[in-house]
């Protein structure tokens, strides 16, 4: 490509309302443009990085005998109220109507979708195992859009889908797929851990989140510094807690607002009492503990009461009966939009401090209620470890660090295949659910992470996999004629190799160019200059201090 006519239009100032490196970058190198509110349009240099990843998934996934589909991303409501989803996504889910008032809407994620393809077109344990994908474009109304591509509210998602006859076809096609990752996120040159993960809205079992460390990191995930134990806050857990009791009392006299009856629940969900699910009071040593559990929640009343007895019981503080409940396994919070709200009120202490906790859902959240990840200010206030607690697998000091979630894997189960009907015939002759799986990856999310690991003050350091062209040509000045047409003759043989190439032939001072190619994180640069007299172009790397004058014959090796 000729830089002359490439529409790359690179920034030298900062934008405003970037707040990260790669959401800065981004927009300086001309990859991606604002159209609204998590809301981007992809330029080339942009649209060249996304398809790098998107092709490492593809080769990745289809060595693991996944077939690329694509469907459909307006969805009718039918599909999401048969798996009874459609009230469960909430207002992250985008809605539509048709013509005839019919309710559809904008594919926030495709279990519902597959899941009706498979069940129309799988009858025999003979089709089976299946594993299906498909890149697309989702939407998703986030409550806080930010940090550029990191969090929008369309992107492009690979999600796959496995569809097995049994449990240990399942826990096959899920270490497939677990491989695969890995794979995908070496090949993009992140540094990246897979750590256990909470289910939330998308449900099931057993879920592993692959988490690039970073400052920047809206998830907080806890590492074993003895063992390969990892796990996201939200699941993580440990032994020895100990709770600074102090700093608990600090922080609950922060919270508001005064909720103490029903009325008051009423109006802080701004939902009726008949829309709770459940709403469960105990008197346990005198205290009144109310558990509200929103949406189509199952929940273990036994386990509740046991939790939240035990708790109370030791007198514990409001940390500590949320850890309780999180432990008795009947789940706590998920990702925003999970009808999972399980509000905690003692009346004795909320009298005394204003406090109610654990409501999990978009915009039901006190400051600083929950984990931190939906509101302004720090990560998590609420923590199921805090730093110095120990490992429960051996023992050793838990550490606590910032991820970005790249990937996420799910063993479904039956969960949908059970809901709508997708069901095979089985050797015995028997009608079986089909046993699911599924997993995602952020496309643009995955390439803001990459930028974030490779950068340095000059701009983006592509790693070579996944950068937008592999060399750029600079003639130093486009009038001298030997330059430009040595510099041309560079261009067309490289091309002619497969090399991705750039010629940057814009009538711009030398200084500019090469601004503008570490700007873009081009991994090599060969500069025409008055050397070329001599037959000689100086060659540099990107990540690299040093340059080298270099004889015409010898950049062939250079490159390969
Ligand atoms: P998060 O916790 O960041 O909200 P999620 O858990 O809701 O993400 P999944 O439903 O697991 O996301 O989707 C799979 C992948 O899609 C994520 O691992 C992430 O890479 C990407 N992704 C999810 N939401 C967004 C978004 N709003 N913008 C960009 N990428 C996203
Ligand atoms: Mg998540
Ligand atoms: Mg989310
Ligand atoms: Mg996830």
């Amino acid at each position: 490509m000729k830089m002359s006519k490439m529409f790359m239009p690179t920034l030298r100032e900062v934008p405003a309302d970037a707040e990260i490196t790669s959401h800065q970058l981004m927009m300086r190198a001309g990859m991606i443009r604002k159209m609204a509110s998590g809301v981007y349009n992809q330029l080339p240099m942009g649209i060249r990085v996304f398809k790098k990843i998107e092709n490492i998934v593809r080769e990745e996934l289809e060595k693991k005998g996944c077939q690329e589909i694509l469907c459909s991303g307006l969805i009718p409501s039918e599909l999401w109220k048969e798996s009874g989803r459609w009230d469960v996504m909430g207002a992250e889910m985008m809605r539509v109507k048709d013509r005839n008032d019919r309710d559809f809407c904008l594919g926030p994620t495709h279990e519902e979708v597959f899941t009706d393809l498979i069940r129309q077109e799988i009858t025999s344990y003979k089709q089976l195992p299946l594993n299906l994908y498909q890149i697309q474009v989702k939407y998703r109304d986030e409550r806080r859009p930010r940090f550029g591509v990191m969090r929008t509210r369309t992107f492009t998602m690979k999600d796959a889908y496995s569809f097995d006859i049994d449990e240990a076809g399942l826990d096959k096609s899920y270490q497939d797929m677990y491989d695969a990752y890995t794979n995908i996120f070496a090949r993009c040159g992140l540094d990246n851990s897979p750590v256990q993960a909470d289910t939330g809205a998308i449900g099931g079992s057993v879920s592993a989140e692959f988490m690039v460390k970073s400052e920047v990191g809206e998830d907080e995930i806890v590492f074993c510094s003895g063992c390969d134990y990892a796990a996201n806050m939200e699941k993580a857990v440990s032994v020895n807690t100990s709770l600074d009791k102090e700093e608990m009392k600090e922080l609950t006299e922060i919270h508001t607002p005064n909720v103490h009856t029903i009325e008051d629940l009423e109006k802080f969900f701004n939902l009726p009492a008949n829309r709770f699910a459940k709403t469960l009071v105990y008197e346990v040593d005198g205290k009144t503990v109310v558990v509200v559990v929103r949406g189509d929640r199952e929940v273990n009343e036994t386990k509740v009461a046991n939790a939240i007895g035990g708790a109370v019981e030791f007198e514990l503080a409001r940390e500590e009966v949320v850890r309780a409940v999180t432990k008795a396994g009947i789940g706590f919070a998920g990702p925003i939009g999970v009808e999972a709200d399980y509000v905690f009120i003692d009346n004795e202490v909320a009298e005394q401090n204003n406090l109610v906790i654990g409501a999990n859902k978009d915009e039901y959240h006190i400051q600083n209620a929950n984990y931190g990840r939906d509101f302004e200010g720090t990560v998590g206030d609420f923590r199921n470890v805090t730093e110095g607690d120990k490992c429960t697998k051996c023992g050793s000091e838990l550490e606590i660090a910032r991820g970005v979630e790249v990937g996420h894997i799910f063993k479904l189960g039956t969960k949908y295949s059970e809901t709508m009907g997708a069901n095979y015939i089985d050797k015995d002759g028997k009608s079986k659910p089909i046993v699911m799986g599924c997993y995602g990856i952020g496309i643009e999310r995955t390439a803001a992470a990459i930028i974030e690991q490779h950068h340095d003050e000059n701009g983006i350091i592509w790693p070579l996999s996944i950068a937008p062209y592999h060399v750029v040509v600079v003639p130093v000045n486009i009038k001298k004629a030997e330059q430009m047409e040595a510099a041309e003759k560079i261009y067309n043989e490289l091309q002619s190799m497969g090399v991705e190439v750039l010629l940057d032939d814009r009538d711009e001072r030398v200084g500019v160019k090469f601004k503008d190619s570490e700007l873009v994180g081009i991994p090599m640069r060969i500069t025409v200059g008055k050397d070329i007299t001599d037959g000689k172009v100086e060659f540099k790397l990107r990540d690299a201090q040093d340059k080298e004058l270099i004889s015409l014959d010898e950049i062939k090796s250079k490159i390969e």
